[in-house]
């Protein structure tokens, strides 16, 4: 037996017992006539103690031998402490060790292994072992388990079956490139990794699995945005005979039970918003609703004037900074840097003091008298006191101008409180979504998407204004799931593929499958998935999934621990008929 206790274990009750530990050596202080010994497990930290009195001179001998990192048995007995630490679970007590063997040494880690660490990131990644044993990271890894009990729980209790999905499969398409594999059996073709199991839960449906959900990795090559990973984590789902409401009902309440199981908060409904409303009043398709300031849209109150400025732009729109008029014109010029900054674009910022006794002194007075600004506060509800800033330009350019000050304002005002949660549901997006640099139409959630009753004529006349049946759950800010109502009609499937640029027989090759399984009894069906990674780091209160995941790549992609990507051998790549264009 290698222990008899963990070492999070034992509490003033173990007095006078005989006990084994084991674990790592955390750190130990040597007063000459005592050594103290802090011994780490997972479950926590246990104080050894060495004396000169009660402790033989070979074991107090052997104890100086420690390095920080080594693995020990320790057995002995449990004392009560003389000064007690109750930051710790353990702080009463601490082992009176009879004896000791080295399991095994260790090299002085590269980093503390403590709370707070002297390592950077990229050590702490090669190292990411060294780093899992730090608390902080353990608790987040322990946290993410608990969040995934409590949904498979939650499913499974609601006749939801997890089913899996194979890896090496053919595209399906959600808007990133593939990761693919190469066959050996099958000369020059590839199997893609899969960007979510779309179509094979769908296939499930047709399969009469009815409710099925699946805790899946996914994998998508896109070019790495900040806190986003190649391979990620869904809690992927599907149902048949189902309408929206039913899909919105059943994954609100899994959301709900999750904070409730999770954060102890209880959440009543959650609120609903259209795509058009979530980006007329806040710029944004997922929202943080924690706060307010919201979007007033001034062209009637702007326009009117000789400020070509704003007479030219498509739209003219403001915020109201809560008490932002205390700010000085260092610090407003300052923010307006801040939104010329090439990652917001906005060629300047307008502004409008509200003060105390009612009038208004904007950037812009030459233009505007009191009665145009007494306007745009009342359409940007700003109160006296408040500073409204105002944007124009292109309407979606504008709008993500705006939506990114207004979050970076409620960053500094510490209006995004990690302990408050206001999940949303954004309701009838756009079908489909104009590529601007190719000029062609592509599916704003996926191609299996079905459009709003009533609106698949509209695909031939207007195509951008098509909505579709599609969802997304958004948690402070963040899309947290997204979903949608599916096409189960091979005809629907076909014509929808058409319209996305797919040529009958690219059409067929693709999705033949699944549109050749519609003809077969599919039934209605829809669902959605949320972003595992994402919502457990919401949920933790913190901002970054990678502390989420035990062996996270870097912002390139790379495994930096076990050195990946990495060349192969030319003999491998022979086996693959694989000839490499390029020079190591
Ligand atoms: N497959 C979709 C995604 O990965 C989710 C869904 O439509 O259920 O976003």
């Amino acid at each position: 037996m290698y222990r008899s206790h963990t070492c999070g274990e034992l509490r003033e009750s173990h007095i006078n017992s005989s006990v084994t530990l084991a674990g790592w050596v955390q750190k130990s202080r040597d007063k000459g006539f005592m050594i103290w010994v802090d011994l780490r497990d997972r479950y926590g930290i246990t104080q050894l103690i060495f004396d000169e009195e009660r402790t033989s001179k070979d074991l107090i001998e052997k104890t100086r031998l420690l390095g920080r990192e080594f693995v020990i048995q320790v057995q002995g007995t449990v004392i009560e402490r003389a000064s007690k630490n109750p930051k710790i679970p353990t702080g009463s007590i601490e082992i009176l060790v009879s004896n000791f063997t080295i399991l095994n040494s260790s090299l002085t880690p590269p980093f503390t292994i403590e709370d707070e660490t002297d390592g950077g990131d990229d050590i702490r990644m090669k190292y990411r072992y060294l780093d899992i044993r730090r608390k902080p990271v353990r608790e987040n890894l322990i946290f993410r388990h608990q969040v995934t009990m409590a949904v498979r729980n939650y499913l499974s209790g609601k006749e939801f079956i997890e089913v899996e999905t194979p890896y090496l499969i053919k595209s399906t398409p959600e808007g990133a490139r593939d990761f693919v594999v190469p066959s050996r059996m099958n000369e020059g073709q590839f199997y893609a990794l899969p960007q979510s199991p779309q179509t094979f839960k769908q296939l499930l449906m047709v399969g009469g699995m009815d409710k099925y959900f699946q805790i899946v990795k996914c994998f998508r090559d896109e070019d790495l945005r900040a806190d986003r990973q190649p391979e990620f984590t869904q809690i992927d789902c599907e149902m048949a005979f189902v309408e929206q409401e039913d899909i919105l009902n059943i994954f609100e309440g899994l959301t709900r039970y999750l904070l409730k199981e999770i954060k102890g908060i209880e959440i009543d409904k959650f609120p609903r918003m259209t795509y058009d409303d979530a980006m007329q009043r806040y710029g944004n398709d997922k929202p943080d609703i924690r706060f307010g300031m919201e979007f007033g849209e001034l062209n009637e109150f702007a326009k009117h004037k000789d400020f070509t400025v704003f007479n030219s732009a498509e739209l003219v729109v403001g915020i109201a900074i809560p008490g932002g008029n205390s700010y000085s014109r260092k610090e407003i010029d300052k923010l307006i840097d801040w939104v010329r900054r090439p990652q917001v674009g906005a060629l300047g910022m307008v502004y409008s003091r509200c003060n105390d006794d009612g009038t208004f002194k904007s950037s812009v007075d030459k233009f505007y008298d009191q009665g145009d600004l007494a306007n745009w506060a009342k359409v940007t509800g700003a109160k006296t006191g408040d500073l409204i800033c105002v944007l124009s330009g292109e309407i979606n350019k504008v709008r993500a101008q705006l939506s990114a000050l207004r979050m970076e304002l409620a960053d500094r005002l510490g209006l995004r409180k990690t302990n408050e949660f206001a999940p949303l549901w954004v309701l009838d997006f756009p079908l489909l979504e104009l590529d601007e640099e190719t000029g062609h139409y592509h599916a704003m959630h996926h191609p299996f998407t079905a459009p709003k009753p009533g609106q698949m004529e509209l695909l031939d006349t207007d195509p951008g204004a098509v909505k579709a049946n599609a969802y997304d759950l958004v948690l402070n800010g963040n899309e947290i799931g997204g979903g949608s109502i599916r096409i189960h009609d091979k005809q629907m499937q076909a014509t929808m593929l058409r319209h996305l640029g797919f040529s009958a027989e690219d059409a067929k090759a693709q999705f033949g499958f699944l549109m050749d399984a519609f003809e077969y009894g599919a039934p209605p069906h829809g669902g959605l998935a949320f972003g595992l990674d994402r919502l457990v780091a919401i949920l933790g209160g913190q901002e970054t999934i990678r502390d989420f995941i035990a062996f996270p790549k870097n912002n390139s992609g790379r495994d930096i621990m076990i050195d990946a990507p990495a060349f192969i051998a030319n003999d491998q790549l022979k086996e693959l008929s694989i000839k490499l264009d390029i020079q190591k």
